[in-house]
């Protein structure tokens, strides 16, 4: 009995499982982070690499499953709790050393998995990577190039904290249940050239989801949705454009992440957002 709901389809290829496990190049050295266990075929494999795994699954059935599974382990630890309400910074005290980079590994329940990466992302923790397999589609945007049709939002979000590399493919036959689509594995790794700094980042992601907020429309049109069509304010973006040579006519899937923070930045400082 499979909890669709919670996203539960279960990994059962063991050589899938162990080139996640390669693919964030798990080593006795990592502390790993599982998200969403399920009945702990992933979290063995870790286990066998890495110095410390703490799982956390909400779904409170698999808890004795997982301890049967898990039991000859003894550097695992699986705790009943929702990732989206878990404190990571709170657990990671409590369970780690702090001697140990910390890795990100897991098979995510794929209705939240724009959420999840997103509160990995809010934390701030230096995670030295983050190995998710994921619905192909949501893979292939998050490590999209400007001027593709999948860059958007997400990627723009995603990219400006972490490099996004898809590792490789994973065809929808390699689970229990069998989903719908097919999956693969992106990891994400600390930035190897920093962005530029955005005044206010609450500003810089909403500014991103306004230019995106009609894809097919151009930037001009979508900054004038954000901010309205006043002449003196029409004006003043349209000086902001000039002086970062962006053209009001091209999509905002053109703009790389740096343009969209430069954007930002200048649009505070002509005060057409607040600082
Ligand atoms: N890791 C296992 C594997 O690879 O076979 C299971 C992966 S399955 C795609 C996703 C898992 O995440 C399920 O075990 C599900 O119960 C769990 N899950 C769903 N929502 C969750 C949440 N909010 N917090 C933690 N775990 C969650």
């Amino acid at each position: 009995n499979f909890k669709k709901s919670l996203g539960q389809n279960f990994l059962t290829d063991i050589n899938i499982l162990h080139k996640i496990v390669a693919a964030g190049d798990v080593s006795e050295n990592d502390d790993v982070i599982e998200v969403g266990p399920g009945i702990g075929a992933l979290t063995e494999q870790i286990a066998k690499a890495a110095h410390q795994v703490l799982a956390l699954e909400i779904d409170e059935q698999l808890i004795p499953v997982l301890a049967e599974t898990l039991g000859q382990y003894d550097n695992v630890t699986v705790v009943l709790q929702d990732i989206l309400k878990a404190d990571l910074k709170e657990l990671i005290r409590n369970n780690f050393d702090g001697k140990h980079p910390i890795k990100v590994v897991a098979n995510l329940p794929y209705y939240i998995t724009s959420p999840i990466i997103m509160h990995l992302l809010d934390t701030k923790i230096a995670f030295s990577a983050i190995v998710v397999m994921m619905q192909k589609e949501v893979a292939n945007r998050l490590s999209a190039q400007p001027g593709t049709k999948d860059y958007g939002a997400l990627t723009t979000r995603v990219q400006y904290q972490m490099e996004c590399k898809t590792a490789f493919i994973v065809p929808r036959t390699v689970f229990i249940p069998q989903p719908n689509v097919d999956s693969a594995i992106v990891v994400l790794t600390p930035l190897q050239e920093k962005h530029l700094e955005p005044y206010s980042e609450e500003q810089f992601f909403s500014l991103v989801k306004g230019c995106f907020a009609h894809r097919r429309k151009s930037l001009w049109n979508n900054l004038q949705g954000i901010y309205g069509k006043n002449p003196e304010v029409r004006e003043k973006i349209q000086q902001v454009l000039t002086d970062l040579k962006i053209s009001p006519q091209i999509r905002a899937e053109r703009l790389s992440v740096d343009e969209f923070i430069s954007l930002a930045n200048k649009l505070s400082e002509a005060k057409i957002i607040e600082k």
